[in-house]
């Protein structure tokens, strides 16, 4: 038996570095992974004992800070009772709550939850959800898929075929199937051009959709703000008209909320923020306040409905060993009782003000800002670079720069952006916002 004190013993960045293969790294040239031992509120603590204010709520996935004790008490109650059980013909009180829940938050119409894992899961389904309701209602000619140009949905591989728009797969692309990648009318504060560029982008949808309409599932889009592919803003307006044109080809729409779900633009979907409501809605990172990974899409009753027959070729075979754990769905009661009881969205449209001020501020003083823009908790401007997107070299500098001042802001290239838990304090956004202002000044 190999010593296993020898490996309790040992270092874990040690350790780290000899055994773990992190995510959208490259392990050849980046610095060795801070090893992080603890967090309370927006702040993660390190084994060095050096303190990371989180701006960035840890991939989007945290809302009401770190090691919530109302969440963590949630889930070890559940893990005292039952941890986990299969999902094919059991349920479990969590999971119907949970359940329940959602649907009363969602606009009405989508009632029926299928549980999965992660964002790009929730995706997944959605896609094979979209792809099977047409086919098992003989029409199997509806199997395209349009999506938008910076647009983000996951790593696995229907996932990516969406998010083809977002540059990031070059490596995967003989894995991927075809979708037709529409113009995003994307936005900031102060465009001049919005009108013209929304126009644009809906004609675009509309040509495609008049010559293809009747051979598209489903059009998916991230509502609002796209955020991996550099939290690109659009206006409700757009959205509004996208549905009619979605509707006018009788495919089904998509919302990916994945990033923008329980609260992050200021309501608690992006979806009602807009006006609109889907045919479909993916959920996952927030979901449980950030502590486990648990995801759920969301549909219509209808297309639910088309599911039900007397032959399993009819059902949706899609599944996953974990789906609806009841861990994380303890987790997820618990974070729905902190958005209401802690009025998280009053925080959100609160932290927009101050984003608003701060960032309007910046972009007054520095011609290195451009494209500066806020929706609900998220805000995030351009830096003048030589190398735009996402490998620009300026996001890593920043990223340094951020770090060793104890703030974990995570560019997206020459994107700059916060996203906070929403407990963070005013003071920690002000420091934020003042060491921004401070990189400014060496970029
Ligand atoms: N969809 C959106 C809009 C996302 O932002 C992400 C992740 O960033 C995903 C899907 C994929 O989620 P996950 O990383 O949980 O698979």
């Amino acid at each position: 038996m190999p010593d296993r004190s020898e490996t309790m013993r040992r270092d874990p960045v040690d350790l780290d570095r000899a055994h773990v293969w992190h995510p959208f790294t490259q392990a050849g040239q980046d610095p060795a992974p801070v090893e992080i031992v603890s967090g309370q509120g927006a702040t993660l603590k390190a084994a060095d004992g050096t303190e990371y204010l989180d701006l960035i709520s840890s991939w989007w996935v945290n809302l009401h800070g770190h090691a919530h004790p109302a969440i963590a008490a949630a889930i070890a109650e559940q893990a005292a009772r039952l941890e986990q059980v299969i999902f094919a013909d059991f349920t479990h009180a969590p999971a119907a709550r949970l359940a329940a829940r959602l649907a009363d938050l969602l606009p009405q119409g989508l009632d029926r939850v299928f549980f999965s894992d992660n964002g790009s899961t929730a995706v997944e389904v959605a896609l094979k959800l979209a792809l099977q309701y047409w086919r098992n209602q003989g029409q199997e000619e509806r199997r395209r898929f349009a999506a938008f140009s910076g647009g983000y949905h996951g790593d696995t591989v229907g996932a990516m075929s969406v998010g083809a728009g977002s540059g990031f797969f070059g490596a995967y692309e003989t894995l991927l199937f075809d979708a037709e990648i529409l113009p995003f009318p994307e936005t900031w504060d102060g465009d001049a051009e919005i009108e013209e560029k929304e126009a644009a982008a809906l004609a675009a949808a509309r040509r495609f959709l008049d010559a293809h309409g009747g051979e598209v599932a489903g059009v998916i889009i991230e509502p609002l703000v796209q955020g991996a592919g550099g939290m690109r803003m659009c206006r409700p307006g757009f959205l509004r008209a996208l549905k009619a044109a979605v509707r006018d080809a009788g495919a089904l729409l998509i919302f990916d909320e994945v990033m923008t779900g329980f609260g992050r633009t200021g309501a608690m979907f992006a979806c009602e923020k807009a006006g609109v409501t889907p045919d479909l809605v993916c959920l996952a990172k927030g979901l449980t306040g950030g502590f486990l990974p648990l995801a759920a899409t969301v549909c219509r009753e209808q297309v639910f409905e088309a599911f039900l027959g007397p032959e399993f070729d009819r059902a949706l075979a899609h599944g996953h060993s974990f789906t609806a754990n009841p861990l994380g769905c303890a987790a997820a009661l618990a974070s729905l009782d902190l958005i209401e009881s802690e009025d998280s969205l009053a925080r959100v449209e609160a932290m927009a003000r101050l984003h608003r001020e701060r960032l309007g501020d910046l972009a007054t003083r520095s011609n290195k800002v451009s494209r500066a823009r806020v929706q609900g908790c998220i805000a995030a401007f351009d830096v003048a670079a030589p190398d735009g997107g996402y490998t620009s070299a300026v996001g890593q500098d920043l990223k340094r720069f951020f770090l060793e001042r104890g703030l974990l802001i995570r560019p997206l290239g020459n994107v700059v952006y916060l996203m906070p838990p929403y407990c963070i304090e005013d003071d920690e956004l002000h420091r934020a916002y003042d060491a921004i202002a401070e990189a400014l000044r060496y970029v």
